[in-house]
């Protein structure tokens, strides 16, 4: 019988990558504290109808990637695909208006969609996320770029391309919809199935096709712009100005749409030029209707979600370097000494904040320098029968090939110092 493996599309993450998916978490959490955000968690399992109603039943989420399955109660549930709705579900359920708005509120955690797998998209994969909600902007749309583009920075990243575009309030859209559905229709011939399909169900969704021969039927397509209201005009002009002022280099991409269907106005997304054809590392955007669609109160919000997966993918080496901790110091006892002394003597350094690992097991010498060496202990700490008897240790720096012999009270402020 073959060994079980994971399920396609998901991965498990191992050591010592772990340790810098928690330090982009940990990063994410301090930058977005700074502006006022606060954690939430919502389950992994929502009720279909949820997904539904907000993505909307004409994209791809809903239409043909979603894990729904039904419980034992017979209840319609899906693995959550994005987390946006279950925020705003999670805001009108537990009325959080009354704790003053504009609420700011940030996720981190799994989502799952039934895609192709390749790399950097996964049918498991992360998202850090943040929801702005009950400011109408467009001052908090350039406020979540800019904390967008202080984590980036802190992570390092240097070459990014900020795009953005208004999708307009829900009139100006569906008027545009339909002008997009009369110019297509004729042409319906040069287009491919995806997008044939979709001119029934979500033409703006045609503006985003990466195949070419569909690019350049759309070259003299309407223009959204020539839709969009004067507010929606002007709170893009805004933002476009802000940003401008503020030195934050940036494109205006009239074929941005994004694939869900709560949107309104602003929609952005941040791109590595390392990532290809799958470029964007994060997706947002303005949507001014969704609480409202979900049972609440007219609530205007906004907000974004970066891939985790990808974001670690395409992170500047040297500081995934930097996020991996050194390996803990290996502590051996020699000749007749008792394991049990070394792990002592380990609980001692860890008191100070150490990290270390006995070896445990009575044996050879080799074999422990071997294990020391494979855990990439940079110090070994040997204590042999005289080194008890006289309280001292024999300090082994591997990378420098030296060898000391000093008290054991020396050691961790010695460990300490070459941290
Ligand atoms: P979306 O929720 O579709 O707006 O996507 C936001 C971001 O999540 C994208 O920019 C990607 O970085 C990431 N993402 C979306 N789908 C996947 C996937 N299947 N695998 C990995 N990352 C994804």
């Amino acid at each position: 019988m073959s060994a079980p493996r994971s399920v396609k599309g998901m991965r498990d993450l191992l050591p010592p990558e772990t340790a810098v998916w928690a330090a982009v978490e940990a990063t994410a959490r301090r930058v977005f504290s700074l502006y006022g955000f606060e954690e939430i968690r919502t389950p992994i399992v929502e009720e279909t109808e949820l997904f539904m109603r907000s993505v909307g039943e004409s994209t791809d989420i809903v239409g043909k990637e979603m894990y729904t399955f039904e419980d034992k109660g017979g209840r319609s549930l899906t693995l959550r695909p994005e987390s946006t709705a279950p925020v705003a579900r999670a805001f009108v359920e537990h009325n959080l208006r009354e704790q003053g708005l504009p609420l700011r509120l940030f996720y981190i955690g799994p989502q799952f969609r039934y895609e192709r797998p390749q790399r950097g998209r996964y049918r498991q994969f992360h998202q850090i996320g943040a929801e702005v909600f009950g400011d109408p902007g467009p001052l908090s749309d350039v406020e979540l770029l800019q904390m967008l583009l202080r984590f980036l920075d802190e992570l390092g990243f240097e070459d990014l391309v900020v795009r953005l575009n208004t999708v307009g309030d829900r009139a100006s859209r569906s008027a545009y919809a339909q002008s997009l559905r009369e110019f297509l229709a004729p042409r319906a011939a040069e287009l491919g199935e995806d997008s044939r399909r979709r001119l029934e169900t979500n033409p703006l969704r045609i503006l985003d096709t990466k195949l070419p021969r569909e690019r350049r039927v759309l070259e003299d397509a309407p223009r959204l712009e020539e839709h969009l209201s004067d507010e929606s005009r002007e709170h893009f002009e805004m933002i476009v100005r802000m940003l401008a002022e503020r030195g934050i280099e940036h494109q205006v991409d009239p074929g941005l749409v994004r694939g869900l269907d709560y949107y309104t106005r602003t929609v952005f997304e941040i791109a590595s030029a390392e990532l290809g054809a799958q470029d964007a590392i994060l997706g947002g955007g303005r949507y001014d209707g969704l609480v409202a669609d979900l049972g609440g109160p007219e609530v205007p919000a906004l907000g974004f979600a970066i891939g985790e997966d990808r974001l670690i993918e395409v992170l500047p080496a040297s500081n995934a370097s930097r996020f991996v901790p050194a390996a803990p110091a290996t502590v051996i006892a020699v000749g007749g000494v008792a394991p049990e002394d070394a792990l002592r003597l380990a609980e001692e350094l860890r008191g100070s904040g150490l990290a270390a690992v006995a070896e445990l097991g009575a044996g050879a010498m080799k074999g422990a320098l071997k294990r020391a060496g494979r855990r990439g202990s940079r110090y070994v700490l040997l204590l042999g029968d005289d080194e008890l008897s006289s309280g001292a240790v024999t300090v082994k720096d591997f990378e420098s090939g030296r060898q000391e012999l000093m008290d054991r009270e020396r050691v961790a402020g010695y460990l300490e110092e070459r941290r």
